[in-house]
């Protein structure tokens, strides 16, 4: 792994809320920031942050989209002598040969070696990992299925229900759950040809499927020196079709005994894969409060800033430090939790209507502030939301002392967050916050399933019910006819709302 003394620049191999991330940090190390504009948004936010911006070279169509080209990214690396690339998540940022093709070229990845990559990438090699450093793991095949046949036999010694998963997958794709051997046929036909689709990789395995755990993930950091320590763990539970909608840190789920082995068990899958740098062990939990190892990411996650809050650390500091090969100054006993914080992630998708994407410009933008609020955002007024990329426009961090306060600060500060022009998932993460299950910490992966109805509509109600009232209350006040006739009937109406 190729590391250098001095990084002078960094070019920064992605867009939105995570480009001007980075780009905060590194100009806070004294790193020039080096961003790239592409032509599908030559105007877009994150170039504002930069030092230096360069411009994508002209593009044919059909080519790859720009942040996925490896050879143009490292073409334009090099012709401007930037030292290194970051390449936030998502994109290459997990990808085994960008990261050789940046080594070869003596540019820095920052981010683990490509062989780090390539093993725990892949999760049928990460379990073995795993096994070895005897971390404990839900029944599974030994490797990748290949055949139906052996799907039916591995699926019957396991015994439903299964979960089928794409070797490569992410992003909650590929993912298949056969509850009886007759459902099995289409299930894993369906898996194999989406894992195809969406990465190249036909390669399925077979797990153990868990009804209801938690998700719990373990944020760890390692240097080139052999040391590792873990910051805590992040709650990801709150979920639609498998993908993070809200997260916090740390975990209502667990106690002092349950955090000391779940992170123990990270920090020994990380040292038996030799890891350096930033990377998060994930888990289920199950309601026994047995977890078990399901992968392993190797880049800085999406939900990495309610660790920072809680650890006062920059994660991306951390991340840049290792790359350029300093040891770890921290040690464990260094690392102290402090409070509690949420993330919202504030999404461009209209939850009334199936989640489907929002698109369009955000007319007005007002962001909520003070201490302890923080909103990595993509976007401001004027910035256009487009069908070219993901939906997340910004995210939403709130820290406070306890679970109870941060819950009413969050909910605060999603009231104070306006954006105008896009329909966005604020009022969902509102219901989720003001929902009972959610604040007693008794909920598990299948909350929003089971409480969906109740979540999409109840803030509409609750703006319905406001909007009553205030009529009702100012007829009364002013003796002018109301809507209803007593307070009794203001009630049946409430009920007939079946507002919870
Ligand atoms: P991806 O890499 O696509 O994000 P993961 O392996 O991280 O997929 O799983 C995403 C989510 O799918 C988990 O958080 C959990 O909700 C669900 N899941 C995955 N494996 C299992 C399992 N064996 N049992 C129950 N739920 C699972």
């Amino acid at each position: 792994m190729k590391t250098k003394d001095k990084i002078n620049s960094i070019l920064i191999a992605n867009r939105g809320e995570i480009a001007i991330r980075i780009a905060r940090t590194a100009q806070k190390m004294g790193i020039q920031a080096v961003g790239i504009r592409t032509q599908k948004e030559p105007n877009a936010h994150y170039l504002g942050q930069m030092d230096v911006i360069l411009d994508f070279p002209e593009r044919e169509k059909n080519q790859v989209p720009e942040f996925l080209d490896i050879e143009s990214l490292v073409l334009l690396a090099k012709r401007n002598q930037v030292d290194a690339i970051h390449p936030g998540y998502g994109y290459l940022s997990e990808n085994a040969d960008f990261a050789i093709r940046c080594t070869e070229e003596g540019i820095v990845f920052i981010g683990p070696s490509p062989r780090i990559i390539q093993n725990m990438g892949d999760k049928v090699v990460a379990k073995q990992i795993a096994g070895k450093a005897g971390v404990p793991m839900l029944g599974s095949s030994k490797g990748s299925v290949v055949t139906l046949d052996d799907a039916t036999v591995i699926a019957s010694q396991i015994g439903y229900p299964i979960i089928i998963k794409a070797s490569a997958g992410g992003g909650g794709r590929g993912m298949r759950i056969v509850r009886k051997e007759s459902d099995l046929k289409q299930m894993y036909l369906s898996a194999v040809s989406e894992a195809t689709l969406a990465f190249n990789n036909p390669s399925v395995f077979i797990e153990k499927y868990l009804e209801n755990p938690h998700h719990i993930e373990i944020q760890i950091v390692g240097d080139n020196f052999g040391n590792v320590i873990h910051l805590g763990e992040r709650e990801c539970s709150i979920q639609r079709k498998h993908q993070k909608l809200l997260e916090e840190a740390p975990s209502p789920a667990l106690d002092e005994e349950l955090r000391k082995k779940i992170t123990g068990a990270a920090v020994a899958l990380a040292k038996e894969a030799g890891y350096m740098s930033l990377g998060t062990v994930e888990f289920l939990l199950d309601k026994q409060k047995n977890f078990y190892f399901m992968e392993m990411n190797t880049r800085v996650q999406v939900e990495h800033p309610v660790t920072e809050m809680i650890t006062g650390l920059d994660l991306i500091e951390l991340q840049i430090r290792v790359a350029r090969g300093e040891k770890l100054s921290l040690k464990q006993s260094d690392i102290k939790l402090k409070g509690w914080a949420i993330e919202c992630r504030i999404n461009a998708e209209d939850p009334q209507s199936g989640f489907s994407p929002c698109l369009g410009v955000v007319k007005a933008l007002r962001i909520p502030k003070g201490n302890g609020i923080r909103i990595d955002s993509g976007v401001v007024a004027g910035s256009e939301v487009t069908p070219h990329f993901d939906s997340m426009i910004s995210k939403l961090i709130v820290h406070a002392d306890t679970r109870e306060e941060v819950i009413e600060k969050t909910l605060k500060a999603l009231s104070e967050f306006q954006i105008k022009g896009v329909k966005t998932t604020i009022p969902f993460d509102k219901a989720v916050l003001r929902n009972e299950v959610f604040r007693l910490g008794d909920f598990d992966t299948s909350f929003i399933e089971k409480d969906m109805d109740s979540l999409v509509y109840r803030e509409e109600k609750e703006e319905l019910l406001a909007a009553f009232f205030a009529a009702h209350h100012y007829a009364e006040q002013h003796q002018t006819p109301s809507l209803v006739d007593n307070d009794e009937d203001a009630w049946t109406i409430r009920n007939r709302l079946n507002f919870k």
